[in-house]
Order: structure tokens, then C-alpha cells, then sequence
């Protein structure tokens, strides 16, 4: 054994988790194809930075220690074609909005992190599906294959589109953000036209009257001048589900805090692998297997990193599983990212808390509140939607569990859009089963529409102030 290896650990490297076993990964046929598009990955520029990704770390320290609040958003299955101008600007327009009302509600600033720029890879509980009587294989995400049955075939060179749409999408929300798309000066369209009970809406308007009453105030005595008011981050996430492709975007780098001119010669710099991919990865609720594939890569790279869990994780695992991945017991590193259901998650997410709140891992956890994947039904025809009452439940009694055992709801995580689309039942607008098929445009699953997710953020601030 070498002297720097540490007996019970083995050695990581990017490609370690060739060796373990593996959920939800594709066999490409065509080998020589997918080496070409994996070599052409790996000699492509970082998408993302050291400095952004320990940022974002320094954040979700904050947010561990219950000093902010994390939002994180975007769709289900984020598509090639929703890199358009317009597409993005929604959802950054609607994050952004979103975490005004959170800001208030809460008192904390809050960290923003998009599921877009990368949201390609899907799990799917059935390898084949049957469409017009046809068995094709189930889509598996933009990056696989493609979502028209004619395409179902995995095709390797979706993996460098995936780089170039991602890189494409990212570039444009740093141009939006840096041209003031943000900028608090401007109106904001609240829009509360559509919410039927006049109670709920004279409360929501309450609470826009108050945060424009605030940004007066602000703008007023020139605190929006402020830089750190006038530039928002808004950072990128995916699940880290195609290991083909996270694989070549992991970088060995300088720590950023290697900066020092002339160079010190006499401490070598820090290096760490980081996935320059996305500035925040998850591990998903299929594929969190202590001994597999997936937590074999996450344990090595350098990014903070969410976990998925859910009924389907034995507290025993919880431990085990964040000693693997961060056993210097940063704080922040890990976000647990909880989705029970609005019928479980009172039997089950206190005896999860417990089990890291009594441990050596105090503290050290984001505890993020994923209010939509346990909430998934099926209606007359096959549809899958979700009731806004049910995910609204989750949350709240998420939030009145982490009250009780004196742990810190640090975030939630919502699959949303932009759009007007109608595939969640209920909100403010009262949507039915009859409306789904009016503008349901999901790959996957069903999203929430810009008014239910900012009703969401009332509903949330409400909790807090009260
Ligand atoms: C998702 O976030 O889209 C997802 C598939 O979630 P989960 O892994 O929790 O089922
Ligand atoms: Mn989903």
C-alpha cells in the first residue's frame, strides 16, 4: 500500500466507478461512436469554474447553518429546444421573483440554483414503452435518445449536443443576468388576475404590496445601487445520471484560493477534481446505492452535491452514506433532498432527521424539501399529473417537522416553468382534470405553471412571517 492511501478508503479516480455495479446506465451499440464524442468532450472548455462552484459551496454553508435559504428549479426534463431566449428568460424572470417573496418571507438572503443548463438525463422506471400499439424504447432524455419514437435509439453524439446546448443555455444566462434582466428598477408583473378566492388574493397582494413598498424604500435611500443587490447568481444543476458524460468534464484544478502573484513556490497549489459541468449535481432516488456506480463518482469530486431521499431509504443507509461522500463533515457539502410524499412524509422524514441530527453530521446538512416527486398520480388516460394542495402539504409539513425537531428546512426543490402550462391540478386558478389537456407540454413530469410556483413562494413566505 502506497503511504498517501488511507487503509479504509480506496483510491478515486474519475473513472473508479467503472468498477462498481451501475443503475440506469446505456449500452451503446455503436462503441466507437460514443469514445469519439467522449474524447471530443474531454478536450472542450469547463462550463463551469472553480471559483462559481466553491461559491455556491460557501453558500449552502450559509444555508446549512440556517442563515439562507436555497431555492432550486427548472423542468422535470429540460429539452435541447428549450434553449431559446425567451424559454430561459421565464424561468430566470420566475426564480428570480420567487426567491423576492422567499427573501421577504424568510428574512435570509437566498441562494438560487436553476435545474437548467444540463437537466438532460432522465431515469425511467421501464426500459420500453408502448406507443400506437408499438413497443419502442422509453425516452431517456434529450442526451440518450430522442423523444419521437422514431428516435428512441441511443445516439452517442447527443452527448456532445448536450455540452454545446448547456454551454449555449448557461452563456445566455449570464448575458441576461449581466444586461440587468434582474434589475429591481424595472416593473415586475406580479399577476394575481387569476386567483378565484378573493381571500387568498387580498393575502398574496398583501404580501407584493409590502416587497414593492420595500424596493421603494430601497431605491429611495439608493440601497439598490448596492452592487450585490443590482447582480443576482443564479447557479446550474443537474442530476449526475450519464456518467459518460460527467466523466470527461471532470477537471483536476487549482482551488481558487491559489491565486497569490508571484506564485508561492513553497506550498504547492491545492488541486481538486471538480464535475465542470454543472456548479451543483444530484445523485437521484434510482441510483443512491452506497456501493454503486453513482455515489462511487460523487465521492470524489469537489462540488456540493445533493442527495435524493425518499421511503424508499432505510435510515440505516443515511450515515454510511454521508461518511462515503463527505467525510471531512463540511457543512453544506451535502444537500439531502427529501420527497416523501404528502401522505408519508410525517412517518417518515422525522426519523431521518434524527438519525444525522444526533450524529457526528449535526448541522452539517442543507435539508431541502422536494414537494413533487412523491406527489406523482396518474388520471383518466394515463396522464401524469400533481395536486397543488398535496405539494403544498409536503412542504408545509416539512417545514412544521424541521419545527419540531429543531432542524432547519434549508430549501425547497420544485420541477417548474415559465410557461402558462397546465399539468399540475389546482392553485389559485382552481386548474381540473378537464384543463390538463388545454397546454400540457412535459416530457416527463409535470411542472408546475409561473403562477402556482410563485403561489408556492407566498405560501412559504406566509409560514415564515407568521
Ligand atoms: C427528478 O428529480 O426528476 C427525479 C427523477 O427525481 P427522483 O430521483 O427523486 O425520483
Ligand atoms: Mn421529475
Amino acid at each position: 500500500m502506497s503511504e498517501q492511501t488511507t487503509p479504509n478508503v480506496p483510491e478515486w479516480t474519475p473513472d473508479s466507478w467503472r468498477s462498481k455495479p451501475i443503475k440506469q446506465c446505456p449500452d451503446y451499440p455503436d462503441k466507437a461512436a460514443l469514445e469519439k464524442s467522449v474524447n471530443e468532450l474531454k478536450n472542450l472548455p469547463p462550463i463551469v469554474l472553480p471559483n462559481e462552484i466553491i461559491r455556491l459551496r460557501e453558500h449552502l454553508r450559509d444555508v446549512a447553518q440556517g442563515k439562507a435559504f436555497l431555492l432550486q428549479g427548472g423542468d422535470c426534463a429540460e429539452l435541447f429546444s428549450y434553449c431559446q431566449q425567451d424559454v430561459i428568460e421565464s424561468k430566470i424572470k420566475l426564480l428570480l421573483q420567487m426567491s423576492l417573496v422567499l427573501l421577504w418571507g424568510a428574512d435570509k438572503p437566498v441562494v438560487r440554483i436553476g435545474r437548467m443548463a444540463g437537466q438532460y438525463a432522465k431515469p425511467r422506471s421501464s426500459p420500453v414503452e408502448t406507443i400506437n400499439g408499438k413497443e419502442v424504447p422509453s425516452f431517456r432524455g434529450d442526451i440518450l435518445n430522442g423523444f419521437h419514437p422514431d428516435e428512441r435509439e441511443l445516439d452517442p453524439n447527443r452527448l456532445v449536443r448536450a455540452y454545446q446546448y448547456s454551454s449555449a443555455t448557461l452563456n445566455y444566462i449570464r448575458a441576461a443576468i449581466g444586461s440587468g434582466i434582474a434589475d429591481l428598477h424595472g416593473p415586475l408583473d406580479w399577476g394575481l388576475g387569476h386567483v378565484r378566492d378573493p381571500a387568498l388574493k387580498a393575502k398574496y397582494q398583501e404580501t407584493v404590496d409590502r416587497i414593492q413598498e420595500m424596493l421603494r424604500f430601497m431605491h429611495t435611500i439608493g440601497a439598490d445601487q448596492n452592487e450585490k443587490l443590482s447582480t443576482v447568481e443564479l447557479f446550474t444543476s443537474h442530476e449526475g445520471l450519464l456518467l459518460e458524460y460527467e466523466q470527461p468534464l471532470t477537471r483536476l484544478l487549482n482551488h481558487p484560493s491559489v491565486r497569490s502573484y508571484p506564485p508561492d513556490s513553497t506550498t504547492p497549489p491545492k488541486k481538486e477534481y471538480y464535475n465542470t459541468s454543472a456548479h451543483f449535481l444530484w445523485i437521484g432516488d434510482r441510483t443512491r446505492q452506497i456501493d454503486h456506480a453513482h455515489v462511487e463518482y460523487f465521492r470524489g469530486i469537489a462540488n456540493p452535491i445533493g442527495v435524493k431521499i425518499g421511503p424508499s431509504t432505510p435510515t440505516s443507509d443515511l450515515l454510511p452514506m454521508l461518511r462515503t461522500l463527505n467525510p471531512n463533515r463540511e457543512p453544506g457539502k451535502i444537500t439531502l433532498i427529501t420527497r416523501y410524499g404528502a401522505d408519508k412524509v410525517s412517518s417518515l422524514l422525522p426519523a431521518h432527521i434524527r438519525t444525522v441530527e444526533d450524529s457526528e453530521y449535526a448541522r452539517t446538512v442543507v435539508w431541502q424539501c422536494d414537494p413533487m416527486h412523491g406527489n406523482t398520480q396518474s388520471v383518466t388516460g394515463g396522464i401524469k399529473t400533481r395536486k397543488f394542495s398535496d405539494i403544498f402539504s409536503e412542504l408545509q409539513q416539512t417545514l412544521r417537522i424541521h419545527k419540531e425537531q429543531g432542524s432547519y428546512l434549508g430549501g425547497m426543490h420544485l420541477e417548474l416553468t415559465g410557461d402558462a402550462v397546465t399539468e399540475c391540478l389546482g392553485g389559485g386558478a382552481g386548474l381540473d382534470e378537464d384543463d390538463l389537456s388545454t397546454n400540457y407540454t412535459s416530457f416527463c413530469d409535470p411542472r408546475l405553471n409561473e403562477k402556482q410556483a410563485l403561489e408556492l413562494a407566498f405560501l412559504v413566505a406566509d409560514h415564515y412571517r407568521q
